[in-house]
């Protein structure tokens, strides 16, 4: 099974083009939710950290208060470390799993010869080794700005501040094997993806023959 790396800064429509496939039935793993899904409650990953950080880290239900933790890490960075250490590996092989590398398989029925894994920190972690090809989704930083605030409701000034951890969009374009200009209308980017699909799916083919 190839891997397809779909990546793209804030608000630039990762999770806009990732629909658009999925609507073709491409299967998709998104590694914001798997980030999420392995602290989840009744997860080994949460109840080390509640361990190690003690019950005020856990709201009332017992899930992760990720605005504690962020605070305690954001000013202990050996705490930022340690707890890296904990979830790095466990959302690997998490995100691995899901894309079917590891034990289970993908379905017998699975019509296609990709899955995509979507990450907005795709080249900046080794989440990129995962991945075949990357496709960018690529828009002008203002556009970002402007797109984030109205889906978020952040100012500027947060939106900026992610954007600027965030990789340079000019370093992200000569990464990318595909770019989809998301500044067009949705249905213009939705035949584009359509017409990637197309390429991605016969060129495993040939591979394969
Ligand atoms: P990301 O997942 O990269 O953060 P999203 O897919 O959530 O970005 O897109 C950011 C915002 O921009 C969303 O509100 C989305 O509806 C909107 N958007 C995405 N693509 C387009 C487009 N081509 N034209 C107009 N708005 C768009």
């Amino acid at each position: 099974m190839r891997v397809i790396g779909l990546t793209g800064g804030i608000g630039s429509g990762k999770s806009t083009v990732a629909r658009f496939f999925q609507e073709l039935g491409v299967h998709a793993v998104d590694a914001d939710i798997v980030a999420r899904e392995v602290v989840e409650p009744g997860t080994q990953a949460l109840a080390r950290i509640a361990e190690h950080f003690g019950k005020n880290i856990l709201t009332p239900e017992g899930a992760l208060d990720r605005a504690a933790l962020r605070q305690i890490v954001f000013e202990a960075p050996a705490e930022r470390q340690w707890l890296e250490n904990l979830l790095h590996p466990i959302i690997r092989n998490e995100i691995r799993r899901q894309l079917w590398l590891d034990d289970e398989p993908a379905p017998s029925d699975y019509p296609h010869q990709y899955v995509l894994l979507v990450s907005p920190l795709l080249l900046e972690t080794d989440q990129h080794q995962l991945a075949d090809e990357v496709i960018v989704v690529d828009v002008p930083v203002e556009t970002q700005i402007e797109r984030t605030m109205s889906r978020d409701q952040n100012n500027r000034d947060q939106v900026e501040r992610i954007i600027a951890a965030q990789m340079p969009r000019e370093d992200r374009l000569q990464k990318a094997d595909h770019v989809v200009d998301n500044t067009q209308p949705l249905a213009v980017v939705e035949d584009e993806v359509k017409a990637l699909h197309a390429l991605l799916d016969a060129n495993s083919v040939d591979q394969r023959s």
